[in-house]
């Protein structure tokens, strides 16, 4: 049999939302490591590693450079436990986005591909927002915000994982991703990425950083199978 592709889906806004429960979260515990009011953070968070996030909050609320390692160090320990409770909260607002569950499914039973994740979330708070929608068996391996803060290294980390617990090599490597920073990453490594405008940026924005597809939402699975799989004109 030929070489499989691998696909590597980013998750926020790409795979599902959780009605802003992430930046609720780390907002929170800001608050509570620096024993202040909630700061109304203007930082944006599309398409950034959570490392990054809070180093922009840090420098946001003024702190001094000199205690950013650790309050940065003592704010991610805090972030899992009420990111849990965030999740709870807003599980009413929380949803997949159109067509994942039936595009996870399909590709994962697809002898040609194999699935992980990229994604600026840390690991653990990854497995979370995907446990929410029980979608975690569909994606063993993947590269997180906890293995580097800059999103263009992760590439390289998702794909050894892949190697070894798939143990094959890969005749391609897909990003799925909803900002332009997916693509940045997945040029980064040489692989392919086809962005969707499921999240805050429109499909023209997308298309500026010259993905190999770009698509509004992945709601025609066949079709966005076909793309993946090579056989149709983007
Ligand atoms: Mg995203």
């Amino acid at each position: 049999m030929s070489q499989p592709r691998l696909v590597l889906f980013d998750i926020d806004c790409t795979l599902l939302r959780t009605g802003g429960a992430g930046m609720a979260a780390l907002s929170q515990a800001l608050c509570q490591i620096l024993e202040g009011a909630p700061p109304q953070s203007a930082v944006p968070p599309c398409g950034q590693t959570d490392p990054n996030i809070v180093r922009a909050m840090l420098r946001e609320a003024g702190l001094p450079s000199s205690r950013w390692g650790e309050v940065e160090s003592r704010l991610l320990e805090v972030y899992p436990e009420l990111l849990a409770e965030e999740l709870q909260r807003r599980r009413p607002e929380s949803r997949l986005e159109r067509g994942v569950q039936r595009l996870v499914e399909d590709m994962h039973a697809h002898p040609e591909f194999r699935l992980g994740v990229l994604t600026g979330n840390l690991e653990v708070t990854a497995r979370m927002k995907l446990d929410v929608f029980g979608l975690n068996p569909y994606f063993p391996i993947g590269a997180f915000g906890s293995d580097c803060a800059d999103r263009n290294r992760l590439g390289p980390v998702a794909l050894e994982r892949a190697r070894r617990h798939y143990a094959c090599e890969f005749s391609q490597v897909w990003f799925i991703g909803d900002t332009h920073h997916d693509i940045l990453a997945a040029r980064a490594c040489g692989a392919r990425v086809l962005a969707v405008a499921t999240g805050s940026s429109t499909r023209d924005r997308l298309q500026e950083f010259c993905p190999d597809h770009c698509l509004d939402h992945l709601e025609a699975v066949d079709e966005v199978v076909q793309l993946l799989l090579g056989s149709m004109p983007g």
